[in-house]
């Protein structure tokens, strides 16, 4: 049997990851009830950590011996599995580190990784169809978009996102002690379906918070660049002269603080010369935008219906003047994919993208959060101050 299994290329010898922490906080219960069992019929070793706190997934992932393991699997929501792609790339051995098997059982509020993959398939994303694709051991190749800020570097496999919905979504990660997972507010917040539901807390904090950011929509100043994949080329408008363009400035920042600081031992990220590249431009105001590298960044939330797993291309969502009354609308098809089709959504495949918070359009955006993978990796407040942290990239793979 083993000889046989060991053909089929079916996982052996499993790491792996539960954060107890995550969603309704039943991972611990859940796999021991639902996935040991069937791991143990499959006749696969597991060794199993609980997470004790933020970053512990990274930092385990970063010194296990991998030669001991065919995958890691995570028994969490996204988060977990985000916080091991960087322990991974940030290793010393990060090229063969990173060709270890991930894998994501969903437990947590957000599961957009492991309904991507199961979706296509026509596989609910259920706990019991994540487990049994595991013990198959079925692998398929997945992008990591490098996200550089300043000196900061972050690995992102799902997405990034900056305006009204990062907004959202990051205050309403305060109200966790609610109890009902976080996304069930966000709903109802986002889509404002009070209008057609009975809201279970009209007055609650994060409600009142999300209908005032749509009420009030708050317009993100700033500019996009990026280098469109093929076919996209007609987004935007060209950027004439390299000159105005600091990108330079912030590539010989990563070279200034490697060279003053101890020299990270992992992944650099892509080496991308920005002078041979056709970049092009779109100006704000912005309501919202996506950069998402799997169509789903939730389970019921499909931004990017077009995005593929390992195209080296990042999908780019961008609303720029849609009306309050168009824009409920408009994430209600969110939940489908039919929003691409729009008037107010331009939907573009980039190579490279780079953001620019608030900069030389006049003034500098309030507020505007930044999100990567659930990251908050910039304020638009903090970044409009100081340059150190104005300029994001994401580039595609290698
Ligand atoms: P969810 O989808 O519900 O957000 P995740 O598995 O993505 O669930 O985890 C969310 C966050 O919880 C991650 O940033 C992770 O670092 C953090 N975390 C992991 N273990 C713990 C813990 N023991 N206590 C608090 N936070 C934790
Ligand atoms: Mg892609």
């Amino acid at each position: 049997l083993r000889d046989y299994m060991d053909s089929l290329g079916r996982p052996k010898n499993l790491f792996i990851i539960v954060n107890p922490f995550s969603g309704k906080k039943c991972a611990r219960t859940v796999f021991k009830k639902e996935i040991k069992p069937l791991l143990a019929a499959a006749d696969i070793n597991c060794t199993i950590i609980e997470t004790k706190h933020r970053n512990h997934a990274q930092e385990i992932t970063k010194s296990l011996d991998l030669l001991k393991y065919d995958g890691i699997v995570c028994v969490s929501g996204d988060g977990v599995l985000v916080e091991v792609v960087n322990g991974l790339l940030n290793r010393e051995d990060w090229a063969t580190a990173i060709k270890v098997p991930l894998g994501v059982i969903p437990a947590g509020t957000g599961n957009g990784m492991v309904k991507s993959l199961l979706d296509p398939a026509g596989d609910l994303c259920s706990i019991p169809n994540a487990t049994f694709a595991v013990i198959r051991g079925h692998k398929r190749s997945l992008d990591v978009a490098t996200v550089l800020q300043g000196e900061k570097k972050f690995f992102s496999v799902l997405l990034l996102i900056w305006g009204l919905v990062a907004d959202v979504d990051i205050e309403s990660e305060k109200y966790r002690w609610m109890g009902s997972p976080r996304f069930d507010i966000y709903d109802l917040c986002r889509f404002g379906l009070q209008l057609v539901g009975e809201p279970t807390h009209p007055t609650s904090s994060p409600f009142k918070l999300a209908l005032l950011r749509i009420v009030k929509l708050r317009k993100y100043h700033g500019r996009v660049h990026f280098v469109p994949a093929p076919g996209y080329e007609a987004y935007g408008e060209p950027v004439k002269q390299v000159d105005n363009f600091d990108g330079h400035i912030l590539l010989s920042k990563q070279d200034q603080g490697s060279a003053t600081k101890v020299k990270s031992c992992g992944y650099q990220g892509p080496e991308i010369s920005l002078e041979g590249l056709e970049w092009r431009s779109i100006v704000g105001p912005f309501v919202s935008i996506w950069v998402n590298n799997v169509p789903f960044s939730a389970e019921n939330y499909i931004p990017a219906p077009k995005a593929k797993f390992s195209d080296g291309c990042l999908d780019v969502i961008i609303v720029r003047n849609c009306p309050r009354s168009a824009l409920l609308g408009m994430m209600l098809k969110m939940s489908d994919g039919s929003h691409v089709t729009l008037p107010h959504v331009m939907y573009l495949k980039v190579k490279a993208f780079r953001l620019e918070p608030g900069t030389r359009v006049g003034h500098p955006t309030k507020g505007g959060i930044i999100d990567s993978d659930g990251e908050v990796i910039a304020r638009g407040d903090e970044s409009a101050e100081n340059s150190e942290h104005k300029y994001l990239m994401a580039y595609g793979p290698p």
